[in-house]
């Protein structure tokens, strides 16, 4: 029992950790919610079956479960997006507030959370963060690209 608590403290406080060296690389400051809090604001606004989200209109970002460090970053970089909307042309239309469905964004969220996790040494966890990020068809470009890769080398 004990065990277990501890193992909990431990993800929290790695997210924790995570979360202000996001805020340190990426310069921005959004409110983050994590975990029961998180659950909580996702379900009040209708959106319960997302694991995280950005919220543009109260800059919050929002992880429902600590070990999704990935998620984490890729819900960091939308702040980020957001904060550079106007330098990078990033859209942020009205209406939605958490879901976007505007490709280069999401690339761009997703390439981020990759790299992230490859240089914090998270490498398994990015490739299969990646894999699951991108359709079908770009799985199996970069499967190919991969294989390729090994026997060239
Ligand atoms: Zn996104």
């Amino acid at each position: 029992m004990i065990k277990a608590t501890n193992k909990e403290d431990n993800v929290f406080k790695k997210f924790e950790e995570h979360t202000a060296l996001m805020k340190n690389i990426l310069n921005v400051n959004p409110t983050v919610l994590v975990g029961e809090d998180a659950k909580k604001y996702l379900d009040e606004r209708g959106y319960r079956l997302l694991n995280g989200g950005f919220d543009k209109n109260t800059n919050t970002v929002v992880v429902k479960k600590a070990k999704r460090l990935l998620t984490l970053a890729h819900e960091m970089r939308h702040a980020w997006q957001f904060e550079n909307s106007v330098k990078y042309n990033f859209e942020f239309p009205e209406g939605r507030q958490m879901i976007y469905f505007f490709r280069r964004k999401e690339w761009d969220a997703n390439y981020y959370a990759f790299k992230y996790g490859w240089n914090s040494d998270m490498k398994l966890n990015a490739v299969i963060y990646f894999l699951g990020s991108v359709n079908f068809l770009g799985m199996w470009v970069i499967v190919f690209a991969l294989l390729i890769f090994k026997i060239v080398i």
